[in-house]
């Protein structure tokens, strides 16, 4: 099985592409297609996600790994109790029970390559006091609430990020 590559709009043949909803939930602007859904001797899923500018993943952890390549541009990746600038090629582990969110906060796309075990545990989201606790360490609480590009606030409006991705 072949799933062509169309690289201007990074999607793949025959795969769907799954917008989240965006409202009151704790991610924004992601999309999901799943390229691969595992075989009986490889159980696994091969996904690939992508936040426009300004977008993020769910803030959440859980007792599975993930592995993780970015796939295109960049942005950061908050990591436990730590935050990284991530770019297109960088190979990262998410451990069990690690905190863990991606973030498009820097100019571009982040979209990334995620592998997970077909049978795995639900997503756990923060407790009000789990989150108190991040926002105590002055770089996350700038991660999750200023979306700083350059100096500048991300604030478009959703209508004009949407135009700038529809490609079809
Ligand atoms: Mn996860």
């Amino acid at each position: 099985m072949i799933r062509k590559f169309d690289s201007e709009n990074f999607k793949w043949d025959g795969v769907d592409t799954l917008v989240y909803k965006q409202d009151g939930s704790p991610f924004k602007d992601v999309t999901r297609q799943v390229l691969y859904d595992g075989a009986y001797d490889i159980p696994c899923q091969f996904r690939y996600f992508e936040c426009l500018p300004g977008g993020y993943s769910t803030l959440e952890y859980h007792e599975h790994t993930h592995m993780v390549m970015i796939g295109r541009g960049k942005g950061q990746l908050l990591l436990g109790d730590e935050i990284y600038d991530v770019a297109q090629g960088d190979f990262i582990e998410i451990p069990g029970n690690t905190i863990h969110q991606f973030r498009a906060n820097k100019g571009d796309y982040i979209g990334f390559f995620c592998l997970v075990n077909k049978d795995r545990d639900k997503v756990k989201l923060l407790t009000d006091e789990q989150m108190e606790t991040l926002r105590q360490k002055p770089k996350i609480k700038e991660f999750l609430e200023g979306l700083r590009v350059h100096g500048h606030r991300f604030d478009w409006p959703d209508y004009l990020v949407f135009a700038s991705y529809r490609g079809d």
